[in-house]
């Protein structure tokens, strides 16, 4: 007898590109059964009128800060919006090394989603006392290369790089560190060098660098680098890559604000906010003492000064060029949801119920299977979770129940925290995690190394 039976749904068919209706069984941590019939089973879920989805995979996010607390925060939000596994130590900042996120997760028993982690490496350079303009030694690189080394000996899964936060940082101080993930397997992530007018170039530069390693390759955020007036060319340039080298890829978010930490170098030079054509109001703080105000030059600047790790939000790019990222036929959606001292960007709580809501079915930017399909079976496929991103028997019971007639975000840049609207339940290894907007389950997710192995 199936523990349940999801009657009644409908089911992603990615290689017919349709919807379909089928019924899904699942029995322990996999699904068991995929059909038109009624097999016995202790819980039936009617889904009629719904989408039964693999859950949604979320290939860069900033992962849980355990130093604020041993507590689970952005995996709590993710969960909300149907996400059940993601990938965390994006843009060069992962929070803690990896034996120590692992052992975290494993004293709260398990996660809320299942984690997977690059080893971020403007993070070692911080550790070694480099500052944001500070060249680099071969002795302090070959230190680097150690740190990352172990983080991959503990599950980590690649290496990502902030080229931007760290703009001293040269193609081969990259390229030397790449070293380190030498296996065709290993994912290398990179948060650009510059946006909007250096978006081309910087773009040429991470080819550059897929070009010279054994692995694969992720624009990160492609939304805030390139959506300035660059997108048609970056995604040209992007695919005619991609039709050679199907290593490269990359994510974007579905937003036209971006947001990072106030004293980043993102905001750096002399009137920061006119490099997008924008002024002061244009940027948004987000924690005491400015929660919720709008820069002017004086806030803006004390709030640099003293507080350097506020993050705040930009409304600087072209909705039209977001648009157009979401709706590409290469690329997945992803949040780049971060969270410092519970506050952030909407992003984190919002992204993939905002996809299906806005650009699906009010704007028809893309269809509602390919949509799923950018937020499961291509991450899936990249991450190597050859058990995840699609429903078949023996699959993975990662699994998200969603109404596509209400799915909406609800999350906004003042109440960046608000769970969607549409999402059902959520099933994480088979057990029921999320019904509503209320988690059931914070231990079902585990830490995953490469391949989706169990760490
Ligand atoms: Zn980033």
């Amino acid at each position: 007898m199936l523990d349940t039976l999801i009657t009644g749904g409908m089911i992603p068919d990615f290689d017919a590109g349709v919807m379909k209706p089928a019924n899904v069984g699942i029995s322990g941590n996999k699904v068991h059964f995929v059909g038109d019939s009624e097999p016995a089973a202790r819980e039936v879920i009617d889904a009629s009128g719904c989408v039964v989805s693999p859950g949604f995979i979320d290939i860069h996010m900033h992962e849980e800060n355990f130093a604020e607390g041993r507590q689970y925060v952005i995996a709590d939000l993710m969960l909300r919006m149907g996400v059940t596994t993601a990938l965390g130590g994006n843009c060069g900042i992962q929070y803690q090394p990896m034996a120590e996120f692992r052992q975290n997760v494993h004293a709260l028993h398990g996660a809320p989603i299942n984690y997977m982690i690059v080893s971020g490496y403007n993070r070692y350079r911080y550790v070694l006392g480099l500052g944001h303009h500070d060249v680099i030694t071969r002795a302090q690189q070959d230190q680097i290369r150690q740190f990352i080394q172990k983080d991959l000996e503990d599950g980590a899964i690649g290496i990502s790089f902030g080229i931007e936060y760290d703009p001293i940082m040269t193609t081969e101080e990259m390229l030397y560190a790449c070293k380190a993930a030498d296996s065709p397997d290993h994912l290398v992530t990179a948060h650009y060098r510059t946006d909007a007018d250096g978006a081309i170039d910087s773009i040429r530069e991470m080819i550059r660098i897929q070009e010279e390693i054994p692995g694969k390759y992720q624009i990160s955020h492609l939304s805030s680098c390139s959506a300035f007036g660059q997108m048609k060319e970056a995604l040209d340039m992007i695919h005619e890559y991609m039709d050679r080298d199907p290593r490269l890829d990359y994510d974007t978010y579905p937003y036209s604000a971006f947001s990072t930490y106030i004293g980043f170098t993102t905001f750096d030079g002399e009137d920061p906010m006119k490099q997008w054509g924008k002024d002061y109001p244009d940027l948004l703080l987000t924690e005491p003492p400015y929660e919720n105000v709008r820069c002017t030059k004086e806030i803006f600047e004390d709030a640099r000064k003293n507080y350097p790790n506020m993050l705040a939000v930009a409304f600087a790019m072209n909705e039209d060029e977001i648009r157009m990222a979401v709706a590409d036929s290469r690329g997945m959606i992803a949040s780049d949801g971060i969270i410092s001292g519970g506050k952030g960007h909407p992003r984190a709580a919002g992204t993939f119920p905002r996809v299906l809501g806005k650009y699906v079915r009010e704007e028809g930017a893309l269809s509602l299977v390919e949509a799923i399909r950018k937020m499961t079976d291509a991450p899936a496929r990249r991450l190597g979770l050859k058990n995840k991103g699609r429903i078949f028997e023996g699959a993975d019971a990662d699994l998200v129940i969603f109404d596509p007639e209400t799915i909406a975000d609800r999350a906004t840049f003042t109440e960046t925290a608000l769970p969607p609207d549409g999402i059902r339940l959520a099933y994480v290894g088979g057990i029921k995690a999320l019904e509503g907007h209320d988690i059931l389950c914070r231990t079902a997710g585990n830490v995953l190394g490469i391949n989706g192995k169990i760490l």
